[in-house]
């Protein structure tokens, strides 16, 4: 007797998609993975040439496991699509020591006993003239952080996919999925697929996909910024590592150069304003952002020209309480949703996609994604 394998459908090929049909793929499900964009495109959460990897994480002590395994698979999708996507080139976390972020870093360190240094003001500014601190200042640093290629990573995902047979269907906008007796039947571009489970992965769209549409999930615009380095090898990954900047005048992340020219930073200060859908993207920034950019290099980063050389916009889906909805889709039988993932999803998506397959294949994962449960936002009568 031939078993056929499982037919799985993912509707949108974000870094969370892409993730999930390479670990679907590798274990010989039947995939299809619907995108309303390219590969690697600029309009969601998944590009703009960095990312930032970390593995003392101030968002809880909880991800550390995540970020272990996710280290492990990043590693694993270099060897299978021949690609260099991540750098360890080390972490900073600067501010005052009781801003809640700087305090939280130490916290996950100190509890997960991962290795970390503390610098005080003067030894920071020995060792990474770049960043300007202020007296009493300490800069946190985690060895095991690095920095990720977005657009690479998706694309090296997809195309790995479909070495190992999924079919990616770039340019197909997902029109409907009506859940069937056996599966669900998944409409795009005037033709209908039927399958026996569908992972939803929609990322800021994900209030206008019916399924995910009950999931509070908010799309919101991110900004970027780059400035001209003045000495570009010093502002390299082998001197520069990825920073996350606290301070009362300012707030960014900070990534090395990469294209030869600049240093990206995306300004966390001034918030990230909602967007009523991300198909209507602005695509500069507002002149207030730039402004507080410039003036946040300014007071900050003393070896950059303080005028932004490039500005992109980015959308992202984000919680109530930021962490990620990954579960089994509630009110649905074969269906799996994995998103919201609030600003820094991107370090853990090879995970977050192992995940969302051990849920299509076998509905449950050894992973503890208790916290993240879809769940947790129904009123508790329905939680019951
Ligand atoms: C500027 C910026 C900086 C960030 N920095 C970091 C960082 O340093 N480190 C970190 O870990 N994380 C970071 N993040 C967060 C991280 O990048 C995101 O959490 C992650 O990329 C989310 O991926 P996604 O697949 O959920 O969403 P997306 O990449 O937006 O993918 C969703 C996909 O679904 C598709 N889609 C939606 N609806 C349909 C439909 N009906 N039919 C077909 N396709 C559909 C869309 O076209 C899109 O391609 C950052 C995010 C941004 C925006």
């Amino acid at each position: 007797m031939t078993v056929s394998a499982p037919r799985v459908a993912i509707v949108g090929t974000g870094v969370i998609g892409a993730m999930t049909a390479w670990q679907l793929a590798t274990r010989g499900a039947d995939v299809l993975a619907f995108d309303a964009y390219g590969r690697g495109h600029d309009r969601g959460a998944s590009a703009g040439e960095s990312r930032i990897f970390r593995t003392v994480y101030k968002e809880g002590v909880s991800y550390v496991p995540l970020l272990r395994r996710s280290h492990r698979l990043w590693r694993a999708l270099e060897a299978d699509c021949g690609r260099s996507l991540l750098r360890l080139c080390g972490g900073l976390t600067i501010g005052a020591p009781d801003e809640p972020d700087v305090s939280a870093v130490r916290r996950c360190a100190e509890e997960a006993g991962l290795p970390h240094e503390v610098l005080d003001a003067a030894a920071a500014a020995e060792r990474y003239p770049q960043h300007r601190l202020d007296p009493g200042e300490i800069a946190v640093r985690d060895p095991d952080a690095g920095v990720l290629r977005p657009e690479p990573s998706v694309q090296g995902a997809l195309d790995a996919a479909e070495r190992h047979g999924a079919r990616v269907l770039s340019y197909h906008r997902v029109e409907e999925c009506a859940e069937t007796a056996a599966g669900w039947r998944i409409t795009a571009e005037g033709q209908t697929h039927e399958v026996d489970h569908l992972v939803l992965t929609p990322g800021p769209w994900s209030p206008h996909l019916a399924p995910t549409s009950g999931i509070p999930v908010r799309a919101r615009l991110i900004t970027a910024c780059w400035f001209a380095a003045r000495d570009v090898p010093a502002h390299q990954p082998d001197r520069l590592p990825i920073a996350i900047r606290r301070h009362p005048d300012a707030g960014f992340s900070c990534f090395p150069v990469l294209d030869g020219v600049a240093v990206k930073i995306v300004p966390h200060h001034l918030g990230w304003p909602e967007l009523e859908d991300p198909a209507a993207l602005p695509r500069s920034a507002a002149p207030d952002l730039a402004r507080a950019a410039s003036a946040a290099v300014r007071r900050l980063l003393p070896g950059l020209a303080p005028d932004p050389v490039r500005i992109s916009t980015y959308a992202e889906g984000f919680t109530p309480d930021e962490h990620p909805v990954v579960g089994p889709l509630p009110g649905a039988a074969n269906a799996t949703v994995a998103t919201g993932f609030s600003g820094h999803g991107f370090k853990l998506a090879p995970v977050f996609g192992q995940i969302a397959a051990d849920l299509a294949l076998n509905g449950g994962t050894e992973h503890d994604i208790t916290p993240l449960d879809p769940r947790r936002f129904a009123p508790a009568a329905a939680r019951r």
